[in-house]
């Protein structure tokens, strides 16, 4: 492990030239002591804006050139920043993904990275250089443009901390750390000091954006100490992630994590037959379309099963085309989607074993004529899918039955 800094500054800390200013003073006075390396995202809402352009073309845009169109947005951030960090007298020289050699699957949209080679950076630092980095992209083998999806510049600074053996990560954000909930949605959402990776991971990846869940994935696997801070507080701690031992101990529930993008699909009436789901999971496999909770139900009179599983409503569509394409092969009747769905978790390292926990949680969105139209547990949580105009009823309900206002929290 090395002392070299790697912050990671999100859309809304660069959102305009005032916030780059000020994100390039943070790094200009650590640039004094250390070596820096900055990962930055694009401006405010650019990447929504440029895939909407995509979407004025085409209703399912060419996935390489989407990725063109998509990484331009971190390479206006890193021009700007490098410009401003020269104007203050800072040597600093930006790169894009490709040319710090961050090396990604043949995968468009959703590419994972495969490897990185460091010697453009590592040159750059031994030069005295402070790097800026686009976050969000890489080059496949064939030298396209890939980029890691949405939320994806947290991997690119975990990847690169692991690459050039620094022991710790900073993600610079629009909030003061990791809350027990989304704190632009609940009121009573803690700050916490320190929580495990598996606690962010489940929350990350129930849909918890403050950090990609892929990022945390890496700096699990290689030991990498996260911390979460604000852009516009710098002098506070932040939160910690890390193993968190011995955190178990204290804390049963963490958090509670909403996730609108979600949509539902049901296909009805498949044969009860071997190969049936292998067949569906494959057709979407080849799409790289992720889902999730799947769940059968069997009608043991009629030998026919219903499957259904939650996607991210990006994919509906096409997940909608490959199964439609597939419906005559099956033999189901008939192919359902629900748009308007939410998940709401509940997340802990101590669920497993306790009874009174999914009493309490379905007991308190019962009472509050919340209905669960989907349920799945796992060690760590809890998955209720809700109408998706309830979810943020029901994520205040079940902080407040778990009093997570008051969640146990130290930085030990
Ligand atoms: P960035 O642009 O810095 O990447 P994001 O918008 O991706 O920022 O993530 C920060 C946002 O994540 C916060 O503004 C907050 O609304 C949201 N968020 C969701 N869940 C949490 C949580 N448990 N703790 C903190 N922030 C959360
Ligand atoms: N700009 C990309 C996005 O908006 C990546 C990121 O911000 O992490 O998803
Ligand atoms: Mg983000």
């Amino acid at each position: 492990m090395n002392d070299t800094a790697v912050l990671k500054f999100g859309g809304t800390s660069v959102k305009s030239i005032a916030r780059i200013q000020h994100v390039c003073r943070i790094v200009e006075s650590l640039s004094q002591s250390r070596p820096v390396v900055v990962v930055v995202s694009a401006m405010g809402d650019t990447t929504d804006y440029l895939l909407k352009l995509a979407r004025q073309v085409s209703s399912s845009p060419d996935k390489r050139e989407l990725d063109l169109l998509l990484s331009t947005g971190e390479q206006i951030s890193i021009a700007l920043t490098a410009m401003t960090l020269r104007q203050m007298g800072v040597r600093a020289l930006s790169f894009t993904g490709g040319q710090v050699g961050i090396f990604t699957e043949n995968v468009h949209n959703k590419a994972r990275i495969v490897d990185i080679n460091g010697d453009v950076i590592e040159r750059a630092l031994a030069d005295g250089r402070v790097v800026v980095v686009a976050g969000f992209q890489g080059v496949n083998e064939k030298g396209d443009i890939t980029t890691l999806g949405r939320g994806g510049s947290d991997t690119t600074a975990v990847a690169l901390a692991v690459s050039l053996g620094a022991g710790v990560c900073d993600i610079y954000t629009d909030v003061d750390g990791i809350y027990t909930a989304d704190p632009n949605v609940i009121s009573g959402a803690r700050l916490l000091s320190r929580i495990s990776y598996g606690e962010v991971l489940e929350m990350a990846r129930l849909g918890a954006q403050v950090i990609h869940p892929r990022a945390v994935e890496l700096a699990r696997r290689y030991g990498i100490k996260l911390r979460v801070r604000n852009t516009f507080h710098p002098e506070m701690e932040g939160t910690t992630i890390d193993q968190g031992e011995n955190m178990e101990i204290f804390r049963t529930v963490s958090g509670v994590a909403i996730d609108k993008d979600q949509a539902c699909v049901a296909i009805m009436d498949v044969p009860d037959q071997p190969g049936i789901a292998a067949r569906i999971t494959q057709a979407l496999c080849e799409e790289n379309i992720v889902i999730d909770m799947i769940m059968q139900s069997f009608h043991p009179t009629i030998g026919l099963n219903n499957i259904t599983f939650t996607v991210n409503d990006s994919d509906l569509d096409q997940t909608i085309n490959s199964l439609s394409a597939l419906k005559d092969e099956l033999r189901a009747r008939e192919v359902l989607a629900d748009p308007d769905i939410a998940k709401v978790s509940l997340i802990g390292a101590g669920l497993v074993g306790q009874p009174t926990i999914p009493a309490k949680l379905f007991g308190v969105l019962g009472a509050n004529g919340i209905n669960i139209k989907m349920i799945s547990s796992s060690e760590m949580k809890i998955t209720c899918v809700v109408a998706r105009q309830q979810a943020d009823r029901a994520a205040a309900l079940i902080h407040q039955a778990f009093e997570l206002d008051a969640v146990c929290d130290t930085r030990a």
